[in-house]
């Protein structure tokens, strides 16, 4: 796939994406112009979604000639696109924005549905966090993105299929990296994803998945503008947590459990578990009955993710495992759901994102 012109090279003009309405009023009068210009370009960069200020026709002629001088929409570069058999995208991204931090390659999957589309995206360049059944962790952290690399991923994959999109998009924080840990720059980039003067997605639509950093979720709780929050957690005792989520060590469940209990959810609002099944580690029968007790006293869901074969030593569980353990949680009156990841043949899967080169490529 062809890159993109911006990202060829290193430029040396000031990037507008990732940039606030504020820092964007503050940009229009530092070049002379009344502060409603900044309005102006933030609604054409995420409302309307244009990637050239050629494109922004609500601001005068001369001044997009002057704004071109010294500023440009920088878009992070496809470097490689996979497609799935079932309808999903893996894009492997290229982010060179020297002016913000070293070059690093990153992922976003694009997720086709009847009738919306959702979209995963990466908050760091690898992770630190050293989850033990995911793929990502093997690359160790790489560097933090910015709010303009975290927000170029959604505006690059909707740009990517804008001849087929559907009327809403998701967007989940469950690409590579621990988003809690990006905090400032990941709350910059929600912000101007949830505003209704920017991309406008609504907060129903958006989730942010944690391994457990609690100070991060305390944070995330006295946001006045938020996601929805889910937490991987993936197993029911610290002892087989820790074994393969060593985040435990500093947070155990029964702390991550309490910090969940305090978390402010909205009326509308459920807590999402993400529970990883590995095969024969903690799909047991007594597994779901802590688990069922453990999330028993909070308003959440439970998702179960069976594991998807990948380069690690851990197998798939069996389909009767997978049912038992789900009718477990059902017959305690939990809300729980079986979710198959997709995108399973392009290595686009939950675990799967570690820039693997190996699958076919679209
Ligand atoms: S599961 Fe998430 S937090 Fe854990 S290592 Fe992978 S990317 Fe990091």
């Amino acid at each position: 796939m062809a890159e993109s012109k911006n990202n060829s090279t290193q430029s040396q003009r000031l990037n507008l994406l990732g940039k606030s309405s504020e820092e964007l009023r503050e940009l229009a009068v530092s070049l002379g112009e009344p502060s409603y210009r900044g309005a102006q370009i933030y609604g054409a960069l995420y409302a309307e979604r244009k990637s050239e200020i050629a494109e922004m026709t609500a601001l005068p002629a001369a001044f997009r000639t002057k704004l071109t001088e010294i500023a440009e929409v920088r878009l992070p570069a496809i470097t490689r696109a996979y497609r799935s058999a079932d309808g999903t995208t893996r894009y492997v991204l290229r982010l060179t924005d020297s002016s913000e931090g070293k070059a690093a390659t990153i992922e976003t999957v694009f997720m086709p549905e009847e009738k919306r589309q959702t979209i995963c995206i990466s908050t760091q360049a690898g992770c630190a966090v050293n989850c033990q059944f995911c793929l990502t962790a093997t690359l160790g952290l790489i560097r933090n993105l910015t709010t303009g690399e975290i927000l170029g991923q959604v505006l690059v994959a909707l740009a990517e299929n804008r001849d087929a999109l559907k009327p809403q998009t998701n967007v989940v924080l469950m690409g590579q990296g621990e988003p809690l840990l990006n905090y400032e720059a990941v709350m910059a980039a929600l912000r101007i994803l949830l505003d209704a003067k920017g991309l406008a997605i609504s907060p129903k639509h958006v989730t942010l998945s944690t391994s457990g950093i609690i100070p991060g979720i305390e944070r995330l709780g006295a946001e006045k503008v938020r996601p929805k929050l889910a937490i991987s957690l993936n197993a029911a005792s610290d002892e087989k947590r820790s074994a393969i989520m060593p985040i435990n060590r500093k947070y155990p469940i029964r702390d991550l459990l309490e910090a969940c209990r305090k978390y402010p959810l909205r009326p509308w609002e459920r807590l999402t578990f993400e529970y990883v099944l590995l095969g024969g580690f903690n799909d047991t029968p007594e597994d779901a009955r802590r688990l069922a007790k453990l999330v028993a006293p909070l308003r959440a869901k439970v998702n179960l993710i069976p594991w998807n074969p990948g380069e690690l030593p851990y197998r798939p569980p069996e389909a009767a495992r997978i049912e038992e353990f789900r009718k477990i949680l059902a017959d305690k009156g939990h809300l729980v759901f079986v979710r198959y990841s997709r995108g399973q043949d392009v290595m686009a899967a939950c675990g799967q994102l570690a820039l693997v080169e190996s699958a076919a490529r679209a």
